[in-house]
């Protein structure tokens, strides 16, 4: 059983605080019954909670993680037919829905779920859910250049917050070097437009960890479930 505030959140519809005005609001009915108390407990699968007549489906809570390959994209369709992630889980229980991006170029740690409430929580910025990418960049950067990745760097839409920033390889012959960026902000191509501003273009990049889920047994597009553990770890 779980408190209705949870279940209409879950469902993707309203944060938590906005499921509770729609409750008190008289908007919720549990079969056929206006609710408008807070802390009522229904059976998300068998009670009939309806939104403004609407029917909340009570699925199974499914949640996922994907190594997504480079050359997937992270919506759950593409207008230009290019392969989607949606089809990398397509034998999953329930359709999920991946929690925030990765590039099309961009392979890594993807986590994909039904639970709206969840979404909502690890993308709110207040979270400051750390992700840690590899880049390959052109060139070798010196140490004075990724300090001020570390310090935070003026990017169009404005300064980064300090990212975690180590050398981990770099190959003279090559011309080139492998380094690993820790953020936890979620601005679209974040990693390569912070590379790209202290003169460093990215190569390859992929995402090793996001929270403390690593791509630790996993292969270029398998995914695997998490355990209730990772879940309530995540929550
Ligand atoms: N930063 C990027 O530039 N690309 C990603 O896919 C993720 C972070």
């Amino acid at each position: 059983m779980e408190r209705l505030q949870k279940v209409i959140s879950q469902a993707g519809i309203a944060s938590r605080r906005e499921s509770e005005s729609i409750i008190t609001a008289g908007r919720v009915t549990v079969n056929g019954k206006v609710v408008t108390e807070l802390g009522v407990k229904v059976d998300p699968v068998k009670d009939k909670v309806r939104v403004d007549g609407k029917l909340i489906r009570g699925e199974k809570l499914v949640y996922l993680l994907l190594f997504k390959p480079k050359g997937v994209v992270s919506t759950l369709s593409d207008p230009e037919g290019r392969e989607t992630v949606a089809q990398l889980v397509s034998d999953a229980p329930q359709r999920v829905y991946p929690v925030g991006r990765l590039d099309y170029n961009t392979e890594g740690a993807l986590l994909l779920t039904n639970d709206g409430e969840l979404t909502h929580a690890l993308l709110h910025p207040s979270r400051h859910v750390k992700k840690t990418y590899i880049a390959r960049v052109k060139g070798i950067p010196a140490e004075e250049k990724l300090d001020k990745l570390r310090t935070g760097i003026k990017l169009d839409d404005g300064m980064t917050a300090p990212a975690e920033v180590y050398l981990l390889e770099a190959d003279q012959q090559k011309g080139d070097a492998r380094i690993e960026i820790t953020i936890h902000e979620g601005r679209n191509h974040q990693v390569r437009r912070m590379c790209d501003a202290i003169g460093y273009s990215v190569k390859q990049l992929k995402r090793v960890s996001f929270a403390f889920l690593t791509l630790e047994g996993l292969k270029r597009g398998q995914y695997r479930s998490l355990t209730d553990d990772e879940v309530k770890k995540l929550k």
